[in-house]
């Protein structure tokens, strides 16, 4: 079967790591018509828009997208894109798993848990303004419906895939209004899911749970800048950005992008990891149900990371970006062959 894709390749390593993508699903033997499309300042540039209409509709028709990472200076007069796209689709649900690889150095090489971020609102509203010279408020937005699906897909998501427990991320001992009905909302619905253990963290305790105890999480459910944050965090426990896949979903679509951003300074050298891109592509295949290419795939991703020869250089290897993929294919093929 014919799978229509949305193709971003985005900025900085974005076409480097998308195109070994894509290599690699194309060898996995998945039958891809990419729709190739641009945003952020390169469709400003062109279109004069950052999210120009015809990306939009290209995943509202193909329903999945694989995305690079797209720059957002900081700053005034550009607001992120990423989130524009999220909130044009009502991708709501950003599913980040974090799970060591064989043979990458890292802290926490059992550690297998799952953030899922609340993604349409909280500080990321984008709601702003001065009120007084030197005094500014950015309004973050909490709202029943957003908090009560977020948390319904966390307990889903759960259930669906094995999970034992869900651990809702907060601060509503000081944010008693907003985080206080995240939390409410979260125990509300848990009661809808008697096989899921639920219980809950203050954000700073659980920053310093996930780095000394990790092992005690299983699905973490949380607002928009709390996953973020902890979504960086947790990439670090396990040996880095370059590892980290996510998806964004939604019932318009799903766009499946790696944690990372665009990484400027290593950008158009060869060099970046595409592990955390691969990841989120094989996180794709089995949305659209091709799960047979996303095991065989991953087998050989995998054996490229037991074997050890070919790393990249975040994690002390000396392999580039292409070559990296040519190995995961090369595996591919030699499965192949030894299963015929
Ligand atoms: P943005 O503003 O787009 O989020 P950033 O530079 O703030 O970009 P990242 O792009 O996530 O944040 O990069 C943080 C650091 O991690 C950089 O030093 C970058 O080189 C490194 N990094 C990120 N992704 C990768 C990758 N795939 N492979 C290797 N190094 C990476």
């Amino acid at each position: 079967m014919k799978h229509n894709i949305t193709l971003i390749p985005g900025d900085g390593i974005g076409p480097e790591i998308t195109s070994a993508t894509v290599r690699i699903i194309e060898a996995a033997g998945v039958d891809v018509e990419w729709s190739t499309h641009i945003l952020g300042a390169q469709a400003q540039e062109k279109y004069g828009t950052t999210l120009p209409d015809d990306a939009i509709s290209s995943i509202r028709q193909n329903k999945v997208a694989l995305k690079g990472p797209i720059m957002t200076p900081v700053g005034k007069g550009f607001t992120s894109v990423n989130v524009g796209l999220r909130k044009a689709l009502d991708l709501y649900a950003n599913v980040r798993p974090v799970k060591a690889l064989p043979n990458v150095p890292c802290r926490y090489p059992e550690l297998d848990l799952v953030i899922v971020r609340e993604n349409t609102e909280g500080l990321y509203s984008g709601i702003e303004h001065v009120v007084v010279p030197g005094v500014v408020e950015s309004l973050k937005v909490i709202t029943e419906k957003a908090s009560r699906r977020i948390v319904k897909y966390a307990f889903e998501f759960a259930r669906d895939n094995g999970r034992r427990k869900v651990t809702a991320v907060h601060k509503a001992n000081i944010m008693k209004l907003s985080d206080g009905l995240f939390l409410d909302l979260f125990y509300e619905v848990s009661k809808d899911f008697p096989d899921i253990e639920a219980d809950d963290k203050i954000i700073d305790n659980c920053c310093m749970q996930l780095v000394m105890r990790p092992e005690q999480f299983d699905v973490l459910v949380m607002e928009n800048l709390y996953g973020d944050i902890l979504s960086d965090l947790c990439a670090g426990l396990i040996g880095g950005l370059g590892l980290a896949p996510g998806a964004n979903i939604g019932e318009q679509g799903a766009v499946f992008e790696a944690v990372h951003g665009s990484a400027p300074d290593i950008a158009g050298q060869g060099i970046a990891n595409p592990t955390a891109i691969l990841m989120s592509g094989l996180m794709m295949l089995r949305h659209i149900g091709e799960n047979d290419a996303a095991e065989r795939a991953e087998k050989a991703m995998l054996a490229v990371f037991a074997e050890g020869k070919y790393l990249t250089r975040d994690l002390g290897g000396t392999t580039n970006t292409a070559d990296f993929a040519s190995a995961i294919i090369e595996k591919l093929r030699a499965n192949e062959t030894a299963a015929a």
